[in-house]
């Protein structure tokens, strides 16, 4: 006998009761694993830093061209995807150093190497939005969504893929060599 009321979504908070009620339905049926490789079989293949400032960069040039030049653009494997990256669904404070602000630097939780392409897309998107924008705040959500149609949709999937890690611990997407 499994408890359905119990299971938390921790990375789904703010979403309604009725898709919290459909992700569930999900995880007792075929399972959120199933469901995101059938939705998207493929993984990016951005797997470096230099690769991922390369595409960091284009969409920076489509969007965000009058921006400061970004010093850094790296993988990071001690970012905690939703503590730093994703925020919550109310504002998080960031640090605002001066120190902080003059370098610009956008970092990638070490996950994303292995998404597909729109999860990736959607996480650079978001931070590439916070060079113009500081909170997670409407201005910030339009500018995701002008750089990124399906931004709200693909933070929701990526949310589904959190849950799906932190039920089950099995990665979706790892490449062979996979660090
Ligand atoms: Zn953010």
């Amino acid at each position: 006998m499994k408890s359905i009321v119990n299971i938390p979504f921790p990375y789904l908070q703010g979403y309604p009761e009725a898709t919290l009620a459909q992700v569930q339905q999900l995880m007792d049926g075929k399972g959120l694993g199933p469901w995101l490789l059938g939705k998207y079989p493929q993984p990016h293949g951005v797997r470096t830093d230099r690769a991922l400032y390369g595409y960091v960069q284009d969409l920076k040039q489509d969007y965000l061209r009058s921006t400061e030049p970004l010093a850094k653009v790296a993988f990071d494997s001690k970012l905690h995807v939703v503590k730093n990256a994703l925020g919550t669904h109310t504002t998080i404070s960031r640090v605002q150093g001066n120190k902080l602000k003059s370098k610009r630097e956008i970092r990638v939780a070490s996950l994303f190497k292995d998404t597909p392409e729109p999860f990736l897309k959607m996480i650079v998107v978001h931070e590439l939005a916070h060079l113009r924008e500081r909170d997670h705040d409407k201005a910030f959500y339009q500018l995701c969504a002008h750089m990124e149609p399906s931004y709200h949709q693909l933070e929701f999937e990526v949310r589904i893929y959190l849950t799906h890690l932190e039920t089950t611990g099995e990665r979706l997407w790892t490449a062979a060599a996979a660090d």
